[in-house]
C-alpha cells in the first residue's frame, strides 16, 4: 500500500490552520510537470481535460497553473496547452466568467439548444449529426470537431456510417477529427483496431476534409502506451495530469493529498467492537484515533477495514466502517503515540510516504477517476505552487 515516492519534494502535512477538519492539498506544480510529461510523450500540443472540475481538484486553479488564457496574463502559446476540455457548457461557462479566454474544446454532445450559448461561450463542440452541424453553422458557430465512435458506443457517428456526413461536412468544413479509446489501459490490441476504424473512417470523407484537419485520439492511456508519439495533432490527456491510472508508466508524481485531522483518541479493550456493524474488534487492548472524515466527504466507504492513513510517518490501518463523517484508524503502532489535533492523510504524501491515488483506489475497487472525482466539495482545497 505505501510506496515511497521519489520524484518531488514532500508537501507540507503541518502547515495547515488548526481550524481545519479535513481538506485536499492539490500540488499545482506537481500539475504543470505532468503536463509537460504527458505533452513531451505524446510528442504534440495537448487539450488539457479539465471536465468534471478537473477531476475533482479544481478548475480554475489548475487552468491557471496550466498557463494562459486569462486576461492579464500573456499567453504562453508555446508552453500551455492548445485547448482546455470541458464535458458541460456550464463548466465552459465558469472559465469564462472567470475571465479565461483560451480555446474550449467541449467533448461531450451538446443538445441543438444549448448550440447559441456555446457560440456565445465561444466554445468549440464535438458534433456528429448532420442536423446539429447544420444548426451550428446557422447560429454563426464557425470551429467545430466532428467525433467519430470507433467501438465506444457512446457518442459520435459510426466510423463504419460517416460517409453519410460528406455532403454536410462539404458545406460546413470541421476543424478537428477525433477518437476516443475505451481501453487504451489495456495491452489487448482494441487501440489498434479503433485506430485502423478511425483511419478508415477518415478515409472514407478524405475529399470532404479540409487538409490540415485535426486529428486526435490520444487519452492518458494511449500516451502511455506508445513509445513514437501519438499519431495526429492532438493528445487529450485528463487523468494523467491528476498523477493517475498512467503514474507507473510515465513517472508523473502524486497531485492530490487528503488530510484530515484526529479529533479523538481513547483505548478500546480486548473483544470490543469499532464503529457501525461492529466489522472490526480488539485483540488486546488497541489505541483508536478517530478523524474527521468521512464518506460524505468523499472517503469512500468501500474502504471500510481496508484503507490506510499516514501518521506521524507511520502507516496505520483503517479500522471498522467508514462513517459519514469520521473514520477511525487503529494507531496503536504508531511509535510515539498521536494526540488530538495530529493530521492523518489519507491519499497522498506525507513526508517520504506516499498514499498513491491509483492504490487507494484499487483498495477500495474503485477507479482512480472515481476516487478523485468522489472528493466532496465539503473538503475545502489548498493550493500549492511555487511558481
Ligand atoms: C475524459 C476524456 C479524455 C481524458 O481521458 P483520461 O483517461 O482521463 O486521460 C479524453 N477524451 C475524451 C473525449 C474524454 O471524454
Amino acid at each position: 500500500m505505501l510506496r515511497p515516492d521519489a520524484t518531488s519534494e514532500p508537501i507540507y502535512a503541518d502547515a495547515a490552520p488548526a481550524s481545519l477538519r479535513a481538506w485536499v492539498d492539490v500540488d499545482l506544480d506537481a500539475i504543470r510537470r505532468n503536463a509537460a510529461r504527458l505533452r513531451a510523450r505524446a510528442g504534440v500540443p495537448i487539450v488539457a481535460m479539465v471536465k468534471a472540475d478537473a477531476y475533482g481538484t479544481g478548475m480554475l486553479p489548475v487552468v491557471r497553473a496550466l498557463g494562459a488564457g486569462f486576461e492579464g496574463q500573456p499567453h504562453a502559446a508555446t508552453e500551455g496547452p492548445w485547448a482546455f476540455g470541458v464535458a458541460t457548457l456550464d463548466e465552459a461557462a465558469t472559465l469564462r466568467d472567470a475571465g479565461c479566454s483560451a480555446r474550449i474544446l467541449c467533448t461531450s454532445p451538446l443538445s441543438i439548444a444549448d448550440l447559441p450559448d456555446a457560440h456565445r461561450l465561444d466554445v468549440t463542440p464535438a458534433l456528429h449529426r448532420a442536423d446539429d452541424i447544420a444548426a451550428w453553422a446557422a447560429v454563426g458557430g464557425s470551429a467545430w470537431h466532428l467525433a467519430i465512435d470507433t467501438g465506444m458506443s457512446r457518442a459520435g457517428a459510426r466510423w463504419d456510417d460517416v460517409a453519410a456526413l460528406a455532403p454536410t461536412i462539404r458545406m460546413h468544413a470541421p476543424e478537428g477529427v477525433f477518437t476516443h479509446f475505451h481501453s487504451a489501459e489495456l495491452d489487448d490490441g482494441s487501440r489498434q483496431h479503433q485506430e485502423e476504424c478511425f483511419a478508415r473512417a477518415r478515409a472514407s470523407l478524405h475529399s470532404a476534409l479540409p487538409a490540415g484537419v485535426l486529428v486526435h485520439s490520444d487519452n492518458s492511456a494511449a500516451i502511455a502506451a506508445r513509445e513514437a508519439g501519438s499519431p495526429g495533432h492532438l493528445a487529450r490527456p485528463g487523468i494523467g495530469l491528476y498523477g493517475s491510472n498512467v503514474v507507473r508508466a510515465l513517472g508523473l508524481e502524486q497531485v492530490v493529498h487528503l488530510r484530515a485531522r484526529i479529533i479523538d483518541v481513547r483505548d478500546v479493550l480486548d473483544g470490543e467492537s469499532v464503529s457501525y456493524g461492529a466489522t472490526w474488534s480488539a485483540r488486546g487492548t488497541r489505541r483508536i484515533a478517530t478523524v474527521a472524515l468521512g464518506y460524505a466527504d468523499g472517503y469512500r466507504r468501500a474502504l471500510s477495514n481496508r484503507g490506510h492513513a499516514i501518521v506521524r510517518g507511520q502507516c496505520v490501518p483503517v479500522a471498522g466502517t467508514v462513517t459519514m463523517d469520521m473514520t477511525m484508524l487503529d494507531v496503536t503502532d504508531v511509535a510515539d503515540g498521536c494526540a488530538v489535533g495530529d493530521i492523518a492523510t489519507f491519499i497522498g504524501r506525507d513526508g517520504s510516504d506516499c498514499l498513491w491515488t491509483d492504490d487507494v483506489a484499487a483498495a477500495a475497487e474503485l477507479s482512480p477517476y472515481e476516487l478523485l472525482v468522489g472528493l466532496r466539495l465539503r473538503l475545502p482545497r489548498r493550493y500549492r505552487s511555487d511558481a
